[in-house]
């Protein structure tokens, strides 16, 4: 055989091995990936009882935002349980798994109640009277600590750590502005949240890249006129006709000066002044939320809501002023997380696509704050009934809750593979 031929077969052989090293290596990581995800599966079953006993003992105690005490003890019991170290930030908790170094995973659950009266008749129904769990936030803590058990299984294989924050205040509160400057997003490379979701069936998973929440600005306006007998409105300034005016030219705001193209919206959902039918009024509030879905309009609009205000009151010869009650900047889903959670969840429930939203929610979600700091994503689970959040006769279907869980895990232990 000649020189050439001989290397020829020799440089053939090393292909085919190197072949073979390959694709067994090939073979046995995918091998090993897919067992990670059933164990994660498996995991998150197992400790589906305890977890649905949780939201159902944090459902029954709701809390608004920065009252959540008791809340804040069944979180922390759990971790101590679950032997994870953690650390309070007022009512809120950031607890850390794995080890102490490389690029850490953030994941977020919100903790907080609202101000509205249950109308369920669960026997884990609220035994707080006037506040209830309506947006889902029980579950959202309770999946997160069935996230924390399964995290602690895996925790000397970790590749990185993983945080898990449970943030106070989300309802109005901007409890998100708080735990960060406590040090929530330090160190984080990437951060994910779930919030339940009506009209889907229970444990699906929806999302969109880019735009997910509008801006949602909260402001009383006050208005201050003089008081007068009814009978000589002369002598005095009628506050309520100058919130009479502001209110039709607060409005034109969106139908003549916004694009027909553009979103944003303008609501005015109490008004409060007068003292009896015959006294001129002094003083009226009108308290109002503001919606868009770029940081441009929302500047534009909150300087034309102050150019009116202040306008109208003086042409009527009051006066007026603005506060802004919250300030949540708008939630912007990175494209690359957004990416790497649809393709986990696909991969982890092979028997559910991911639903890819067409629009962004007019509703507010302080998860933005976050995603200003760090690329993240947040991401819809069904809560497979159809009242809707902030609904006195809110429910879920605990029975997808599991996967939740799971989805957060998987994203824990793979982000950084
Ligand atoms: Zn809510
Ligand atoms: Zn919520």
């Amino acid at each position: 055989m000649s020189t050439f031929v001989e290397m020829f077969i020799v440089s053939i052989d090393v292909i085919i091995i190197f072949q073979i090293i390959y694709l067994s290596n090939s073979y046995g990581k995918e091998n090993n990936v897919m067992k990670y995800m059933n164990e994660i599966i498996n995991l998150a079953k197992q400790n589906e009882e305890r977890m649905i006993s949780l939201r159902r003992q944090i459902h029954r105690c709701p809390e608004v935002a920065y009252h959540e005490y008791e809340t804040a003890k069944v979180i922390r019991a759990e971790l101590e349980h679950l032997n994870i170290r953690y650390k309070e930030c007022g009512t809120g908790t950031i607890a850390d798994i794995g080890p102490a170094s490389g690029k850490l995973v953030a994941l977020r659950a919100d903790i907080d109640a609202l101000p509205i009266t249950e109308e369920t008749d669960f026997e884990f129904a609220s035994c707080n009277p006037g506040y209830m769990h309506a947006c889902g936030h029980d579950c959202h803590t309770a999946m997160l600590l069935n996230t924390a058990a399964i995290l602690s299984h895996f925790q000397d294989h970790l590749p990185g750590p993983v945080r898990l924050i449970f943030q106070p205040a989300e309802e109005g509160g901007g409890g998100a502005r708080g735990i960060i400057s406590a040090g929530a997003v330090e160190n984080v490379s990437s951060i994910f949240c779930l919030h339940m979701r009506p009209g889907m069936p229970s444990g699906v998973f929806a999302t969109k890249p880019g735009l997910i929440h509008a801006s949602s600005d909260g402001f009383l306006v006050r208005i201050h006129g003089r008081k007068s007998h009814g009978a000589n409105p002369e002598k005095g300034v009628d506050a309520i006709l100058i919130a009479a005016h502001t209110v039709l030219a607060l409005q034109e705001i969106i139908s003549r000066e916004i694009s027909a193209h553009d979103n944003a919206v303008l609501s005015i959902g109490k008004i409060n002044g007068g003292q009896a039918r015959n006294i001129v009024c002094e003083e009226v509030t009108l308290d109002c939320t503001l919606r868009t879905l770029s940081e441009e309009k929302r500047q534009y609009i909150r300087q034309r809501i102050n150019d009116i205000v202040t306008g109208t009151a003086t042409m009527y010869r009051g006066s007026a002023e603005i506060e802004y009650v919250q300030n949540y900047c708008t939630c912007r889903n990175d494209e690359t997380e957004t990416d790497f959670s649809v393709r986990l969840a696909e991969e982890l429930f092979a028997d559910t696509p991911v639903t890819i939203l067409k629009n962004a929610s007019m509703g507010g979600e302080d998860f933005g704050f976050y995603q200003q700091l760090v690329p993240g994503t947040k991401l819809y689970i069904g809560s497979g009934c159809q009242e809707g959040l902030h609904t006195s006769t809110f429910r879920v279907d605990e029975s997808g809750l599991y996967r939740g869980a799971a989805l957060l895990a998987a994203i824990g232990i793979n982000r950084y593979v």
